[in-house]
């Protein structure tokens, strides 16, 4: 593979550390298992892996982590 290829050009959620509390719901409930906790808290380390379904977003008790993003599909 690539080592060049560290990063992704689609939209990816946004974890803002200074409200996450580590609860570690992102983790546990993300259907991908996209997210992982780190010591510093959750980081996305699987981007291939996700599929913006917002899960996260959704649960997220503290409203760290955000898919700001609205994905829409259009038929051609
Ligand atoms: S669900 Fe929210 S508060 Fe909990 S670990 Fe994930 S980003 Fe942090
Ligand atoms: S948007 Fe969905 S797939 Fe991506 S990290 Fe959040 S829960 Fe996982």
């Amino acid at each position: 593979m690539d080592s060049e290829a560290l990063t992704v050009d689609w939209a990816l959620p946004e974890i803002n550390l200074a409200l996450c509390d580590k609860c570690g719901a992102c983790v546990e409930l993300c259907p991908t298992g996209a997210v992982e906790m780190t010591p510093a808290g959750p980081v996305i380390a699987r981007p291939e892996d996700c599929t913006y379904c917002a899960t996260c977003d959704a649960f997220c008790p503290q409203g760290a982590i955000t898919c700001s993003y609205e994905i829409v599909w259009e038929e051609v």
